[in-house]
């Protein structure tokens, strides 16, 4: 089946006696158990399972090609469950432009459990000069947050077989209509639910999907079901309601994000576009080759600082001033001030997901508001 096909049908398990076309919402905490004390319809408490979330992960997992999915309650507690799964002392290479909520996670919650290092890993003598022998797994972020860096997937993928190391890639900037990470040869995909999946800027959510059900995935659903970081029964059906719309939202938002990237381009007040899918990003190439279509995030440098930055989100009507991306209205965010101190985000930086409205009033609100530079 075709992706438009697997987004509508692979998260519906709508068998009820009632003949409801949709499948329903299923609320209780735990389920009767049989005659002989077993489970007859496979569930047993709604933290190992609820059938909501086993739709959602259906749905998750065919849609990245992969063999199982496991959702959390956020992105930030899928990432969680994959430094969790780790023993102790191992060391993970992530790359320098990373989302910022998980770079921290591993510096303040992981300092002293884990080894990490955040390089380039786009230069491969930099990424083979970090492997360690306790090294365990290479984190990749692509498209990147916020500078829109494009890593050669199968690059890393051939460098992190000749160690034996694992191969996570968070793929919520491209979702997969635009990038199929676990067909590169990755060994787990990571995502924010809370973004393009939910579509709607309205639920939180977090996903981790496998290339193959094997020890460490175990250990991961134990991570899942003991821990306990699982998203709610409600936000698992809202999840799988906005799944369906998936492919046609997204090719709603690489059309915007490409014409409001080629304005933006020409624009005299504006020093550089950092979008994969314009022939100036300096990984064009690379993109063109491992992703299916470019996304819907771009980031744009004005000319000035943080005061000429400032000035344009200030003054857009259209788009919302807000962090966050994936929903059907857009959003601009000046990504220096959210990012803290230690930020390595050009201040004159302002990072844009690209909406579903029409692409000429976005155009027009974002011209007037960097004519008022
Ligand atoms: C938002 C985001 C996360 C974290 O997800 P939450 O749902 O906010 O916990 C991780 N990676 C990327 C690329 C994100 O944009």
């Amino acid at each position: 089946m075709k992706i438009e096909t697997i987004a509508i049908h692979a998260g519906n398990m709508a068998n009820e006696l009632s003949g409801s076309v949709i499948q329903p919402i299923t609320l209780s905490t735990t389920f009767k158990r049989g005659l002989d004390g077993g489970y007859p319809g496979g569930y047993i408490y709604s933290r190992a399972g609820n059938p909501n979330r086993t739709s959602l992960e259906n749905v998750l997992a065919k849609l990245e090609g992969g063999v199982d999915a496991a959702a959390f309650s956020s992105g930030n507690a899928a990432g969680m469950a994959v430094f969790q799964s780790l023993p102790p002392g191992s060391h993970i290479i992530a790359p320098d432009d990373m989302y910022h909520g998980l770079r921290n996670q591993l510096k303040i919650l992981f300092a002293g459990i884990l080894e990490f290092d955040f390089v380039d890993v786009n230069n491969t003598d930099v990424l083979q000069s970090y492997i360690k022998a306790n090294t365990r797994l290479i984190w990749l972020e692509t498209p990147s947050n916020p500078l829109l860096k494009v890593t050669d997937i199968k690059q890393v993928v051939t460098i992190a077989k000749q160690h034996q190391l694992l191969v996570v890639c968070d793929n919520t900037f491209a979702t997969p209509i635009c990038q199929q990470p676990l067909s590169m040869g990755a060994d787990l995909v990571m995502h924010s639910t809370t973004k393009y999946f939910g579509g709607h800027s309205d639920l939180m959510g977090g996903a981790l999907i496998t290339a193959e059900k094997n020890e460490w995935w175990q250990k991961i659903k134990q991570v899942q079901e003991m821990g306990g970081a699982i998203p709610s029964p409600q936000d698992c059906y809202m999840l799988v309601r906005s799944i369906k719309t998936l492919p046609y939202r997204m090719k709603g938002h690489v059309n915007n994000a490409k014409l409001l990237a080629q304005f933006l381009e020409k624009h005299p007040k504006v020093d550089s576009v950092m979008y994969p899918g314009l022939e100036s990003h300096p990984q064009h190439q690379i993109a063109k080759q491992q992703m299916l279509s470019f996304g819907g995030m771009l980031s744009f440098c004005v000319k000035g600082g943080a005061e000429e930055a400032l000035r344009v989100v200030n003054a857009v009507k259209v788009f919302t001033q807000a962090t966050s991306l994936g929903g059907v209205e857009s959003l601009i965010e000046h990504r220096a001030s959210i990012e803290g101190q230690d930020t390595k985000t050009p201040q004159n930086l302002l990072r844009v997901s690209v909406g579903l409205e029409n692409i000429d009033d976005l155009i027009e609100d974002i011209s007037l508001a960097i004519n008022n530079i």
